[in-house]
């Protein structure tokens, strides 16, 4: 028999892939274009001119071993580029010895915990959370402990943070900008955080360390900044991705950074470099390493993403859902006008409009819209939403 565990973790896990399998069905049926799927984070725009020319020219003018091992731990000149930046911005010194190159952001994710995590340790998240996180900590021995945000901001609620910190807890990760709410947190709320862990800390007598997941860092929109964690937290650990910001998430590209300010960061530093390496990506891919490092200033344009919130969110908002302005990431996540999210979902789908419940993301409720999609999808879908909030009575 395959793992129990494995398979009890398929029924629960397949929310957001089973409205995507009922996007395909519905859009072979009714066409593409009567089809309005807002299931997926998959990013629409294609990746920045200047990161397309890059990647011709690496492919044309090929680095010597180009397709060759490195060091587990990436590209030393990469690596460095990347140090030098983050230090720049958030004050802290770092070297390219602080720097792990990863498979994105679920890669990093996966060797940060594998590297922190002994049997039976605590990780607390927020939620509503982006769904992987459970697997992830679970992959490695740990434990979840969830602690709710705010109602109606979804901002993390410290002293909730406080009652659920324990003597086995690890780590907190940290999403910011959000998946599913596109919320950014306030430097001042992350400052009292910090208050919070390094209290906690030091009444277990034990390091807690903050995991900061940070695909959506650069999609942020109206002047709004993403804070910097690493001049925030002593014990933070960043895990960065290039799959939305250089709409690349198929190539599998990111990185890790912890503070030089973590007690004996050395071998942390080391155990990141073992762990991507035994649990099996030996080494983030060889050319895409080498594109970043040449399009460490490149994003894709976030007025495309503003553009596309902007029409959804004021459509929405006017028909009378309650929804948060996002100020980063594209995802909206408003209230289901029906108690039952299950029941919404189904009528949603009888207007070809594809959501995703809030139950998978811990927060039973609400609904998630990803949309990274093309501006005509959403334009066209303006009016299944209308259809859709007259039926649900608003
Ligand atoms: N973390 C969050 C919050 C995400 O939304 C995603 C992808 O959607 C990931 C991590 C994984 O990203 P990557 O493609 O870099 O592994």
């Amino acid at each position: 028999m395959f793992s129990r565990k494995v398979v009890e973790n398929l029924k629960n896990s397949s929310a957001i892939r089973a409205m995507f399998e009922e996007g395909a069905r519905l859009k072979k049926e009714f066409g593409e274009a009567n089809v309005f799927d807002f299931s997926l984070g998959n990013p629409d725009p294609p990746p920045p001119e200047g990161t397309i020319a890059a990647l011709e020219d690496l492919v044309a003018n090929p680095p010597p071993g180009i397709h060759g091992y490195m060091n587990n731990a990436g590209y030393a000149d990469v690596r460095a580029k990347i140090a030098e930046r983050l230090a720049g911005k958030s004050g802290v010194p770092l070297t390219q010895e602080n720097i792990v190159m990863t498979c994105g952001a679920g890669g990093g994710l996966n060797v940060v915990l594998k590297a922190l995590l002994d049997p039976g340790d605590e990780v607390i998240i927020f939620s509503p959370f982006f769904v992987e996180y459970k697997f992830y900590t679970e992959n490695h021995g740990g434990r979840i402990v969830v602690v709710p945000t705010e109602e109606g901001s979804f901002l993390p609620d410290l002293d909730a943070l406080e009652r659920g910190i324990s003597p086995r807890t690890k780590a907190v990760i940290l999403n910011t900008p959000n998946n599913p709410t596109g919320v950014v947190y306030p430097a001042e709320l992350l400052a009292g955080m910090e208050d919070v862990l390094q209290k906690k800390g030091r009444e277990y007598g034990r390091v807690i360390y903050l995991v900061s997941d940070e695909p959506y860092r650069d999609i942020v929109y109206d002047g709004v900044e993403a804070p910097e964690v690493l001049r925030i937290f002593q014990n933070a650990l960043v895990g960065y991705s290039f799959s939305k910001s250089l709409s690349l998430p198929g190539e599998r590209i990111g990185y890790v950074a912890a503070s030089s300010r973590i007690e004996d960061c050395a071998t942390l530093c080391e155990a990141l470099a073992f762990t991507n390496r035994t649990l099996g990506f030996v080494n983030a891919p060889s050319l895409f390493q080498r594109l970043v490092g040449r399009s460490l200033d490149a994003k894709v344009d976030v007025g495309i993403y503003r553009e596309r919130r902007d029409l959804l969110y004021g459509h929405l908002v006017k028909l009378g859902f309650s929804c948060v302005k996002p100020g980063g990431a594209f995802y909206l996540f408003p209230k289901s006008p029906l108690p039952d999210t299950a029941a919404f979902k189904q009528m949603a789908l009888k207007h070809k409009i594809i959501l995703v419940p809030g139950n998978g993301f811990g927060c039973p409720g609400y609904f998630r819209l990803a949309y990274c999609v093309g501006i005509e999808t959403i334009k066209n879908s303006l009016q299944a939403f209308t259809a859709l909030a007259k039926e649900a009575g608003l």
